[in-house]
């Protein structure tokens, strides 16, 4: 196997006359990068490959440095490739915009239903760590770290009032389970049953709720805040909350009560007080999740 400095040498030797006095082309050969790649194809190439080929490294090192050329490629960034007995440059997306596809992709594994888009953006590492809000970080990187290896850990209810960061603090969770390939559904659980008329009337509840009831992580955002019947509380919540149980799919809420008010929000619905009934649904979300307090001053502005 010949080194490559001799291979370039004898390239530039046995180099066409006219190509032979170009100085483009003798610091395309010097530039580092075209440098690493006969490097790692010195086996494969011969002085006729680079003689072909000098055309395509001078462009090459051309694109590497000429900012109105990066414009164009928007992100892509040029390589060289050994196609036959000819070096070509190809296009692959380059580091920042690989990370924006890992992002874009990562993004849309997140299903938000009536929450705004921006929580997609929401990132743990940047939530400052305002007093008050130890425990539930805590508890999120704990969950974080369980479900890697136990895709049926236990999710947690943050209670709080208005304000305190506690929507946040689980859109912070949402994006890294989906950087992580996880898919979750975050909805805003009173317009979630706001709409389920209009899911009977398009007949898509079946399919609004399967989807809901399988969803590998779920979030109930703003629990309690809901206008319940019977009806949305026992077949559309209660069989969820059942379903989630019984396949011990992680499933976490938000709510500005406790479970006693939640449970006392269960009792009573539109045209009935029934504590059995709201007993049973809070033995469901007991189960599914524990029960963190967010404290904190109102962070709305
Ligand atoms: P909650 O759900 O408890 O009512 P949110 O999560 O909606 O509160 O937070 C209220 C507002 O406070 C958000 O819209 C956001 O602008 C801001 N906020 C919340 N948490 C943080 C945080 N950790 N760092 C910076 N801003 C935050
Ligand atoms: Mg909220």
């Amino acid at each position: 196997m010949e080194d490559i400095s001799s291979l370039i040498k004898k390239a530039m030797f046995n180099l066409k006359p006219e190509a032979k006095f170009r100085p483009d082309y003798q610091t395309a050969l010097e530039n580092e990068e075209v440098k690493k790649f006969l490097a790692t194809h010195q086996a494969e190439i011969t002085p006729e490959i680079i003689d072909n080929s000098l055309d395509n490294l001078y462009l090459f090192t051309q694109q590497l440095k000429s900012n109105r050329i990066q414009k164009i490629l928007q992100g892509y960034e040029p390589h060289l490739v050994l196609n036959d007995n000819l070096i070509e440059i190809t296009y692959a997306p380059g580091k920042v915009m690989q990370t924006e596809l890992a992002l874009n992709k990562a993004q849309k594994r997140i299903q938000l239903i009536d929450l705004p888009e921006k929580l997609k953006n929401v990132t743990l590492s940047e939530l400052d760590k305002a007093p008050g809000r130890e425990e539930a970080l805590v508890k999120i990187a704990t969950f974080l770290k369980q479900y890697q290896t136990n895709s049926h850990a236990r999710g947690l209810y943050l209670e709080g009032s208005f304000g305190v960061g506690k929507t946040y603090l689980l859109a912070g969770l949402a994006n890294v389970l989906a950087q992580n390939g996880t898919q979750v559904i975050f909805l805003h659980t009173p317009s979630f049953i706001a709409s389920l008329p209009t899911f009977v009337k398009k007949n898509t509840l079946a399919a609004e709720v399967d989807k809901i009831t399988q969803a590998p992580v779920v979030i109930f955002d703003d629990i309690g805040a809901e206008s319940l019947s019977e009806w949305s509380r026992d077949d559309i919540l209660g069989v969820i909350f059942q379903k989630r149980m019984d396949n011990e799919l992680p499933t976490f809420f938000t709510s500005n009560l406790d479970l006693a008010g939640l449970e006392k929000h269960f009792s009573e619905t539109k045209n009935s007080v029934d504590e059995l009934k709201a007993k049973r649904i809070m033995q469901r979300i007991r189960f599914l999740s524990e029960e963190v307090l967010v404290k904190g001053e109102n962070r709305r502005v």
